[in-house]
């Protein structure tokens, strides 16, 4: 069977009851609770409106989505508004971008003590980069951080990083100047990954002392405390990888960058070729390979593909876009207004959208108008979750001719 287009909710809506019946036991409640937000989003179950244009009377029917941050489909929003907020903050400067990430082992930690590890990996990574920009040597000043957190590669495996954009400068201790960076500021890999790995490894193994790691199946032993310090010695002589990548050209290709990476899932639809009871083929990009060859096609059965997306589902209320330094919230508004006022750039403010609620007695239009003739479009109906609309909409007539 073709699909019009294929989405990771198909697959859930095909394979999720099954799914969660052979690993029953085993699913955590934010697993549970994406899958339904995942299978409901934008069907009658979530409710929805009818709207009819008040010139041609074309009618739309559109279901509620579920704006669920791990759904594919409800990214969009969640990152327009965010970023219309961060574009008023840009500085005329190079941006730097950093990566950090965790050695395999570590990684298999974080996976059985998400909010824990992923934290630390934040909290780490953010200390090593202000810790460098203090220091006069490098060069002594206060900056800004932006760090997202990633947890997959490329085929949905665990492989937790953070991504930071830095601005290439910073306010002087005492906030009176702009101290600018030289170009290859944080170029010092080596300088990073060392500090990053004494920092994180001390966090982790105070995090154990104090109770708040926990250990499962074939890493149960770990629970204790020599077992634990026997197996992050090896860690603590191994080279981390950090890696800096080229600077960002500029404000925009910063915001370009944000926009493709900050509201981001396991898997995008768009990667995803065919799926049907055997198996769900999606694309991969193959990062040892150059050039277009790297493009590839893997196939995992349904389950398989489920378990791989739920891996990637992070702990109620943990936060995977994080500022610090400078733009640590708080003082940030502040902060930012100064470091725009000492180069030389006027404030800018952000254009909320405006939520206006209509007043009851007037019909509520919708911001887009009428596809057929432009006309306003006006709901004529709301309807509750797992309930049908009265009103049908206006078939779509394919013009052949
Ligand atoms: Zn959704
Ligand atoms: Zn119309």
């Amino acid at each position: 069977m073709v699909r019009p287009t294929l989405e990771v909710a198909d697959i859930f809506r095909d394979h999720g009851a099954a799914w969660r019946q052979a690993n029953a036991g085993h699913v955590s409640l934010d697993q549970l609770k994406v899958m339904s937000a995942i299978e409901r989003c934008r069907t009658a179950a979530l409710g929805g409106h009818v709207a009819r244009c008040q010139v041609c009377a074309y009618t739309t029917i559109a279901y509620n989505s579920c704006r669920n941050r791990h759904c594919p489909k409800c990214q969009g929003a969640a990152a327009k508004q965010w970023l219309a907020e961060r574009e008023a903050e840009l500085l005329p400067v190079p941006y730097f971008h950093v990566l950090f990430t965790l050695p395999g082992k570590i990684a298999v930690i974080a996976f059985q003590n998400k909010a824990v590890v992923y934290d630390l990996l934040f909290k780490a990574a953010a200390e090593t980069v202000l810790t460098i920009a203090a220091d006069p040597k490098h060069l002594g000043a206060r900056i800004g951080i932006t760090a997202v957190l990633h947890t997959w590669g490329s085929t949905m495996t665990h492989h937790p990083y953070v991504h930071m954009i830095v601005p290439g400068g910073g306010l002087s201790e005492d906030g009176s100047r702009w101290i600018a960076s030289r170009p290859r500021f944080l170029v010092h890999v080596n300088v990073l990954s060392r500090l990053f790995r004494g920092r994180f490894l001390a966090m982790l193994a105070k995090a154990h002392a104090d109770g708040r790691s926990r250990f499962f199946g074939e890493h149960a032993a770990l629970a204790d405390r020599r077992a634990f310090k026997r197996f992050l010695a090896p860690l603590r002589r191994s080279e981390w990888v950090v890696y800096t990548k080229d600077p960002f050209a500029g404000p925009q290709q910063v915001l370009r960058y944000l926009s493709r990476y900050t509201h981001r899932v396991a898997i995008s639809n768009r990667r995803l070729v065919s799926a049907d009871d055997n198996g769900v083929a999606f694309r991969w990009k193959d990062y040892r390979i150059d050039g277009p060859g790297r493009w590839k096609t893997m196939t995992l059965a349904p389950h398989e593909f489920i378990r791989r997306f739920l891996m990637h589902v992070l702990p109620k209320g943990f936060h995977r876009i994080r500022h610090y330094g400078l733009f640590a919230n708080g003082n940030r508004a502040a902060n930012i207004a100064r470091a725009r006022d000492l180069l030389g750039v006027a404030a800018r403010t952000v254009e909320h959208e405006d939520h206006k609620a209509a007043a009851p007695d007037e019909p509520r239009v919708l911001p887009c108008p009428c596809p057929r003739c432009g006309g306003r479009m006006i709901v004529i109906e709301v309807f509750a979750r797992g309930c049908q609309p009265r009103h049908r909409p206006t078939s779509i007539r394919i013009d052949t001719s």
